[in-house]
């Protein structure tokens, strides 16, 4: 891992998927550098920068809208730790989706993105498949195989997943 690519534990595999990074000699408007990764999902501020994933990580980029309600994701988030709140919505990129949706919590702590219902290598997994079923049923469906409505979430130090229905 160099240091133009940082690692973001809520967002883990934000480079291989989701579109939100892609290669760039543009400038980031935060630290003046070529981004290298330049952030290409949303920014739900007054302004929107351009940035690179340095900037995202290591907090420059909240620094430079000086914006507290800014935010990186579009979602609801319930019950979390204001420490790791800050963490996952103003220095981890954004997890692409339809709608807003509420982005699962347990003992206080965000859960970190781990890839969406489309991907038949998670659906292999048994506990991943049963919390799709399990959020299915909530919303009163069955669930008959990938879907793209799906986003799956795992601890950061557990083995719980739990899965979050996005809708278009
Ligand atoms: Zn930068």
């Amino acid at each position: 891992m160099d240091d133009h690519q940082p690692y973001f534990r809520f967002n883990p595999h934000a480079y291989e998927h989701g579109h939100i990074f892609e290669r760039s000699a543009d400038v980031c408007d935060v630290c003046s550098r070529p981004c290298v990764w330049k952030y290409t999902g949303s920014i739900f501020a007054k302004q929107s920068p351009s940035a690179c994933a340095r900037c995202i990580a290591d907090g420059e980029l909240a620094r430079f809208l000086d914006d507290e309600h800014f935010a990186l994701q579009d979602i609801e988030l319930h019950e979390a730790d204001p420490e790791l709140a800050a963490e996952l919505l103003q220095r981890t990129p954004g997890v692409a989706c339809f709608n807003p949706f509420e982005w699962p919590v347990l003992d206080g702590k965000p859960l970190a993105f781990f890839g969406n219902g489309e991907d038949e290598g998670l659906l292999a997994i048994p506990d991943v498949r049963s919390a799709i079923e399990a959020a299915f049923a909530e919303a009163g469906w069955e669930f008959e195989g990938p879907t793209p409505y799906a986003l799956i979430f795992q601890e950061l130090e557990g083995e719980r997943f739990r899965v979050a229905i996005d809708l278009d």
